[in-house]
């Protein structure tokens, strides 16, 4: 309690976030290759390597919280073809609206954030929990973090936590038939694969739980 999570640790998440989807862009492909269309890894790496020289080339990236996570969003939007370019993208728009020119938030602080990037998710595909999609690993995410916050935990503990609730969520998906998305053509076929989407959203937060608990 009481840590907040600085500017440089948000920054270091992103960086790390690119570094992994592009490690796991040939998993994220085949993932989609089951139940879609082949496309998340390249769509992903697509949008994070923009993410990472925007960040290292500083221009204008990352002057605030709010800047860098709006920088991230517009990347996005601009970069992917996919869906999930505009989703993601909505995911860091509506969490970058919930701050300012702050240098550093509270543990509760990018909890809301977080809780107003998976409406704006929800808003932008008009998809629900169990659809098979991202957010079965977003909200499941988001719920952990709102619950480490009432129980007074560390950022570190928090997002640990959310990042496990991702874990969970990501497998879940497993087991549901699409209703939303390419997935969702395929009914009753799409049980039996992991969403690609819920995927990299895991990644989302198994990343941001590294950057904060080795950047404390
Ligand atoms: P595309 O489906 O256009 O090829 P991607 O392959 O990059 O785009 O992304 C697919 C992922 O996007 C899916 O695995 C799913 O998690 C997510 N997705 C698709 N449609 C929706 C939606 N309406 N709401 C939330 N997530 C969605
Ligand atoms: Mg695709």
């Amino acid at each position: 309690m009481g840590q907040d999570i600085t500017l440089a640790q948000l920054r270091d998440w992103l960086l790390r976030y690119a570094d992994l989807i592009d490690e796991r862009a040939a998993y994220l492909t085949e993932l989609d290759a089951a139940i879609g269309d082949a496309d998340h890894g390249a769509n992903m790496v697509r949008g994070m390597s923009k993410v990472r020289s925007r960040l290292l080339e500083d221009v204008g990236g990352c002057a605030d919280v709010g800047t860098l996570l709006r920088t991230v969003a517009m990347t996005l939007i601009s970069s992917i073809g996919g869906a999930s370019g505009p989703l993601y993208g909505a995911f860091f728009m509506r969490a970058a609206k919930e701050t300012n020119g702050d240098l550093s938030v509270s543990l509760g602080e990018l909890t809301r954030m977080f809780r107003c990037g998976v409406e704006g998710v929800q808003q932008r595909g008009k998809a629900n929990l169990e659809e098979k999609t991202m957010l079965d690993a977003l909200e499941p995410a988001v719920d952990a973090l709102e619950q480490a916050v009432v129980s007074g935990h560390s950022p570190e503990h928090a997002l640990t936590a959310a990042s496990a609730a991702a874990q969970e969520g990501m497998k879940h998906t497993i087991a549901l038939e699409a209703s939303k998305g390419r997935a969702s053509y395929l009914g009753p076929r799409s049980i039996g694969h992991q969403d690609p989407g819920a995927t990299s959203s895991y990644y989302l937060f198994a990343t941001l739980a590294d950057a904060v608990g080795k950047n404390k």
